[in-house]
């Protein structure tokens, strides 16, 4: 063998950075949690929305806005063999308001309510938190204007993390207004940040002119540190905007649903309004947003659809997992049969009955290839199957065949044609 070919042969290929397999058992407790909110959703009346990976890369800009870290640094973006425009959704929202207005699903009755679950991608730096394919579980509701649906929406996102026993999680909330007192609001952020413009990084210099709001969510020590004084949206909220938010802190207190207010959550995406909200966990050290979400009252419009008031949000699944790994129990699905069988015709009987009780709904396994009966039924005993089926010549002429509880102990003969009168 040439050297180049025993590299080649040596060559060991590892998914791409940031990027991880989920394997079993944990993908267990992936189900698990995926189960448990598809279920709780429905009860709130959410209906699962499958939208594609891909989607034109125009969609991501002119939703979560051209001056975001997403749309800057973090999408994976490439030509198409037409030379089309394509990205990998970095987030959720924006493809289902496509899908919900690209369908004129404002037809059916209001609210639509959707839930999506899937992954995401983004460019970023991975570190403990932070991937480069990531998944979120995400809801979107259209078509309700008034603060009950903002509460009830968080009353969902809280119900869900207590039921996978997310504890400590505390609800942060804000509004940030909407086209009306936003003008104001930015006017005096130019204003405060216009003495201080040498200070920052050149991204929020730029961001200065053409999204000052974009400073409030820098990540960057000096930003951070030159925003202390900054002003604050809530001053600034119009009537309508103060109606709304100061209702929603009245429905959630009758919820007995604790927030805090964090008159600084500006949130990393341009389409919200009004309310948004994180949840976020002390326990992940910097990467503690576990859910967000917000309101986005003009992004349907954007997208070319009616007026449609609407309200969202997206769990970190990977960040879920870390939380709740040591609480939830999981159920592995182990064998009710495990059919161990002597020789070559009775390894064919096992396979037909096999087939049967799996036809039946039965999970059974059986013996690959040659061994002895006792290796057979250790195997059975490592996959923690409960109840051995043996097949010998013996049992092949007499039609009843050996059989074993492996939990109780308990054995004796059965008709091959009965074996599941053993387990029921
Ligand atoms: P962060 O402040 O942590 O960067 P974000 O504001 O970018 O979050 P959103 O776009 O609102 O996050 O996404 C909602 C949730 O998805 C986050 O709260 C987080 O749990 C999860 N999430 C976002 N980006 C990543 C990532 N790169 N890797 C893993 N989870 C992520
Ligand atoms: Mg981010």
């Amino acid at each position: 063998m040439t050297k180049k070919e025993k590299e080649k042969r040596q060559l060991k290929y590892n998914a791409p950075k940031g990027i991880h397999d989920i394997l079993p058992p944990d993908i267990y407790l992936w189900q698990k949690i995926e189960k448990i909110s598809k279920n709780l959703f429905e009860k709130y009346g959410y209906q699962e929305i499958r939208t594609p990976i891909i989607e034109h890369t125009d969609i991501f800009i002119r939703s979560i806005g051209e001056e975001t870290d997403i749309v800057e640094k973090e999408m994976y973006t490439f030509l198409d063999r037409a030379g089309r425009s394509l990205t990998l959704r970095p987030e959720g929202t924006a493809s289902v308001v496509r899908s919900f207005v690209e369908h004129n699903l404002n037809t059916l009755p209001t609210p639509q309510k959707f839930y999506y679950v899937g992954p995401m991608f983004r460019y970023e730096r991975p570190q403990k938190g932070r991937f480069r394919q990531f998944y979120q579980i995400g809801v979107e509701a259209f078509g309700e204007k008034g603060p009950l649906i903002d509460a009830e929406v968080i009353a969902m996102l809280v119900n869900f993390l207590n039921l996978i026993g997310c504890e400590n999680v505390n609800i942060e909330l804000n509004s940030i207004g909407c086209e009306t007192c936003r003008p104001l609001f930015k006017k005096e952020l130019i204003n405060f940040f216009s003495n201080k413009l040498s200070n920052l990084c050149t991204d929020c210099q730029r961001r200065h002119k053409t999204n000052p709001l974009r400073i409030l969510d820098c990540k960057v020590d000096g930003c951070i540190e030159n925003r202390q004084g900054a002003p604050m949206i809530s001053r600034y909220l119009c009537e309508n905007c103060t109606v709304h938010f100061e209702e929603l802190k009245n429905l959630l207190n009758n919820l007995n649903i604790p927030y805090t207010l964090n008159p600084e959550l500006v949130r990393g995406l341009d389409y919200y309004t009004k309310t948004t909200f994180e949840a976020t966990s002390n326990q992940l050290g910097a990467q503690k947003a576990v859910a967000a979400g917000g309101r986005y009252d003009k992004l349907v419009e954007e997208f070319g659809g009616p007026p449609t008031s609407a309200i969202g949000f997206a769990i970190g699944l990977e960040r879920i997992i870390t939380l709740t790994k040591e609480k939830l129990t999981i159920q592995y699905p182990d064998p009710l049969f495990f059919i161990a069988t002597i020789g070559k015709e009775a390894e064919m009987k096992g396979l037909i009955l096999a087939e049967n009780l799996r036809q039946k709904g039965y999970y059974v396994e059986i013996h690959y290839g040659n061994a002895s009966l006792k290796s057979q039924l250790r195997k059975a005993d490592r996959i923690n199957a409960k109840v051995v089926l043996i097949i010998g010549d013996e049992e092949l002429k007499s039609g009843k065949i050996k059989w074993k509880n492996l939990y109780t102990k308990e054995q004796g003969d059965v008709d091959i044609n009965a074996v599941v009168s053993i387990v029921s």
